[in-house]
């Protein structure tokens, strides 16, 4: 239990995700510890950086994890396509003379699914709506594990590896302090090269845009990941910015039932029982059905939306309005499959990677120069007290107060999911409200 007290005394969440309490997600016995090491979103690189550099103190960590949770196997899986980082942990695993194995996966979106690794691993569906643990795994993300490797040496989540890349002038990997603006960090890769733009943070898939006017309300957490600069009129901005009415009206005029959506959903290919296309029907209808509960156990993934549908609709947008509606009414998803059978062309309909680049109209930046590392100075940050699921952190600081590089300033409140705040610079507190401000150069301003 030592482990998981330096696991919440150190803040760690799920770096790649939502950002759950990693000391919840590992208080349990299992069969299965497995790495997502996929990084399957087009363009991400935090990941394959951590594997190719932190090898070693990615296995000693896992060998920690494994007593904890039990594993009688520990694997590592990720794209058979990534030559050197498989090289490096093949190396750290002779070195350390570990019991830690690799599984290697096609190129293909999304290996990365919680679920579909499990399947691809283990040949194991997790039941729809279930976790994990429900078929004796637990999944663990790349820069989580080397978390934890800084945990057991005493060390805090104080920074965070994240890719700035697209349409800047020096794509550039940076390690930066927490709470760091996102607008420095595109300054820190040359800064923009278009005067309009927008910026995804995380992966063009599944992750949040965000429009040039809007990026200073912005900065790194435990769970960035990435920064892409792509044209303000891009296809994947613009996909995103389609009100939830006209999408409905599109489905009510546009949608073919061709069911493309639904043949392609990486969730019913596994077994579930989603239906996107009927979902559509639906509400383009607006019938009375029981499946629109289906949108519960949607991952978001995107596929039907940005690579199904020959339609232009977005289904993915459906079922997340339904899913907030759903939940609004206090319904859960309530699974009644007595059996989970993944459908027989699951292997012949994943989407390969390199198509769906091309689909994104993103082939420009995949074979970009990325320089791997830079470290910079920051003196000013803005370090958000909830950076995870479940409650808020509670401030411990006050302003005027001093603090150092990884003293702990919001502290996890006893007894409910969360998860502990620490300082990322040292400086002075200048503001505590649902963020802590700290600046180092704030006696020298005034
Ligand atoms: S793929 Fe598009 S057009 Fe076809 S059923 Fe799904 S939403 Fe409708
Ligand atoms: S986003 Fe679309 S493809 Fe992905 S799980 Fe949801 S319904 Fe299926």
């Amino acid at each position: 239990m030592e482990l998981l007290q330096k696991i919440i005394d150190a803040g760690v969440v799920g770096a790649g995700g939502a950002g759950f309490p990693t000391h919840v997600k590992l208080n349990c016995k299992v069969e299965f510890l497995i790495v997502n090491g996929s990084e399957c979103e087009p363009l991400l690189k935090t990941d394959q950086l951590l594997m190719k550099t932190k090898p070693e103190e990615m296995i000693k960590a896992l060998e920690e994890m494994a007593k904890i949770v039990e594993a009688k196997r520990v694997i590592i899986a990720l794209k058979n396509k990534y030559k050197e980082q498989i090289e490096s942990l093949e190396n750290a695993i002779k070195s350390l003379d570990s019991k830690v194995e690799i599984f290697l996966m096609d190129n293909f979106y999304p290996a990365g699914d919680e679920q579909t690794l499990v399947y691809e691993v283990t040949g194991r569906s997790i039941p729809a709506g279930g976790i994990p643990l429900k078929v004796g795994t637990v999944v663990s993300n790349v820069a989580t594990v080397v978390n934890i490797y800084e945990a057991i040496k005493g060390n805090p989540v104080i920074e965070q590896h994240v890719a700035v890349q697209g349409d800047v002038k020096n794509p550039i990997i940076l390690k930066i302090p927490i709470g760091t603006s996102v607008i420095r960090c595109i300054e820190e890769a040359g800064g923009a090269i278009l005067d309009d733009y927008s910026v995804i943070l995380g992966g063009p898939m599944m992750g949040r845009n965000v429009d040039k006017e809007d990026l200073y309300k912005e900065v790194i957490t435990k769970t960035s990941t990435s920064i892409i600069v792509v044209p303000k009129d891009h296809h994947v901005i613009n996909k995103n910015r389609i009100s939830i009415e006209h999408m409905i009206n599109k489905a009510k005029s546009a949608c073919i039932q061709c069911s493309y959506c639904t043949e392609m959903c990486p969730r019913y290919l596994i077994g579930h029982p989603i239906q996107p296309h009927k979902i559509m029907r639906t509400v383009a209808l607006s019938e009375n059905s029981e499946c629109i509960k289906e949108a519960l156990i949607c991952c978001e993934c995107g596929v039907c939306e940005l690579y199904a549908c020959p339609m232009q609709l977005s289904p993915r947008k459906m079922n997340i309005y339904l899913k907030n509606k759903l939940r609004e009414q206090g319904v859960n998803y309530q699974n009644h499959q007595s059996e989970i059978n993944a459908h027989e062309q699951r292997e012949n309909r994943k989407v390969p990677a390199k198509r769906l680049i091309s689909r994104l109209n993103l082939n420009k930046y995949e074979y970009q120069k990325v320089e791997e590392l830079k470290e910079i100075e920051i003196s000013m940050v803005s370090i958000p007290l909830k950076q995870h699921i479940g409650a808020p952190s509670e401030a411990i600081v006050n302003v005027g107060d001093l603090v150092v590089k990884g003293q702990l300033i919001g502290k996890m409140e006893e007894g409910s999911l969360g998860a502990n705040i620490h300082a990322s610079i040292n400086g002075q507190v200048t503001e505590v409200s649902n963020k802590i401000v700290i600046n180092s150069k704030y006696g020298e301003e005034k």
